[in-house]
């Protein structure tokens, strides 16, 4: 067995070109299932009947991916080893009835996703992305990338108390982004859809769109070592876990587990849908695969458990500015290495066995570490670690990366953390 090769700073450039394609969950899995197909996965539908082969396989749902390798060697009750991340991002969506105007301005109503920091979307230039449903029922990514829409901030002379008291913005009155200048028609934006896609008057007859900041992933500081870009909250893990596992499966030897990345959307407002960890998709895709290779319902539950899930998201780096908001003696810093994040109350699943599982592939990968936990003061974040351990009975270690800037439109990150994350992944998932 060849070993799977080491990641640097190569990967970091990878993951700026997958940051920048990926405005949307649905580009996100379409990416990820790219980088798989090269790697010799092979997609799966889950309206088939699967077989017991050996080899890389893919299931795409939505904004979701589930990929795994079946080694050589793996028998029914073999258990998994899964990497899990989530796809999308805070953002704005648009809303049903877009087509919205005001004092000569073209504007478009769109809603707030998950806990964005709505400031960090204003005074940039904005694209357009996401999925159209057509009337026959096919579904075309859409991915307008050129400066389109805006929302403006006030004026400070409209506004004078602005930096002494805060920016104080309603969701509803402040956020909507205009487009342009001219007279309001229902149905002016998805008409502009349609011609820019070159579709026929009337095609779309369903979208989930969303808006996105045009300006490109950069590498940023006195010497280049962080890394500015959109959307590092998750697909800096997506990213990583489908690298790693293409280079566990191109090394193709024998393992003592079957690898898996599961990518799920909706994360960032409680995982529950079809496409989110709190959904059947995971479990599902795991007993199939074991009933695929001639498994009973007790050599599912002997692979459950024995396996573990190391669930990867960002989590906060020391803000050099607000050292007061972290905790005394746990400083994550930028480039120290992945993150293994605890909390007792299980806003993160990682237990001391999970600590040693994390702590034995950063050792035999040769990567730092540090641990993240809150400050007794703030409250803590949570992901799907607890809910993929829990909806599953999976043993689930909560790790990740440390960033500053979270939910903003724009993330900071150090620039060797994603291929350390990325080289501890394979140490993971190798076994
Ligand atoms: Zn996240």
């Amino acid at each position: 067995m060849t070993s799977p090769a080491r990641f640097d700073r190569g990967h970091t450039d990878d993951l700026m070109s997958f940051l920048a394609a990926s405005p949307s969950p649905y580009h996100a899995v379409a990416n990820a299932a790219e980088r798989l197909e090269k790697a010799g996965f092979r997609q799966l539908s889950e309206t088939d009947a699967w077989d017991g082969s050996t080899g890389g396989k893919f299931v795409l749902r939505g904004g979701a991916v589930i990929a795994w390798y079946v080694p050589e060697g793996a028998q029914a009750h073999t258990p998994f080893r899964i990497v899990g991340a989530h796809t999308d991002s805070p953002n704005l969506r648009v809303k049903p009835q877009p087509d919205l105007g005001s004092a000569g301005f073209r504007q478009i109503a769109v809603e707030i996703y998950g806990g964005a920091l709505l400031n960090s979307w204003l005074d940039r230039d904005l694209g357009l992305a996401g999925r159209v449903t057509l009337r026959d029922g096919t579904q075309h990514l859409v991915n307008i990338d050129r400066p389109l829409l805006r929302v403006p901030q006030l004026a400070v002379h409209l506004d004078r108390s602005v930096n002494s008291e805060g920016l104080k913005l309603d969701k509803q009155r402040h956020m909507q982004p205009i487009w342009g200048l001219g007279e309001v028609n229902e149905g002016d934006l998805i008409a502009f859809l349609e011609q820019e896609e070159g579709l026929g008057q009337g095609e779309i007859a369903g979208w989930d769109l969303m808006v996105h900041s045009v300006e490109a992933p950069a590498y940023l500081g006195r010497d280049h070592d962080l890394l500015a870009g959109p959307r590092m909250d998750n697909l800096l893990s997506v990213h990583a876990g489908t690298a790693a596992l293409a280079a566990v499966a191109l090394a193709a030897g024998e393992l003592p587990y079957i690898p898996v990345l599961a990518a799920f959307d909706h994360e960032e407002n409680g995982s529950q849908s079809d496409t989110g960890a709190d959904g059947p998709l995971l479990g599902n895709v795991l007993e199939r695969s074991v009933f695929a290779r001639g498994g009973t319902y007790e050599d599912r539950a002997r692979a459950f458990a024995g396996t573990t899930c190391l669930s990867s998201d960002t989590g906060h780096a020391v803000h050099p500015n607000y050292g007061e908001r972290h905790d005394p003696t746990h400083h994550p810093r930028a480039n120290g290495g992945p993150i293994l994040k605890v909390n007792v109350n299980q806003r993160y699943a990682t237990d001391g066995q999970g600590r040693a599982v994390f702590a034995a592939a950063c050792e035999k990968a040769g990567v730092p570490w540090q641990t993240f936990v809150s400050n007794n003061s703030m409250p803590c974040g949570t992901t799907i670690g607890p809910i993929t351990a829990a909806r599953h009975g999976i043993h689930t270690v909560d790790i990740g990366v440390a960033i500053l800037s979270m939910h903003s439109a724009r993330e900071l990150c150090g620039a060797e953390d994603p291929f350390h994350l990325a080289n501890a992944l394979v140490a993971f998932l190798e076994g």
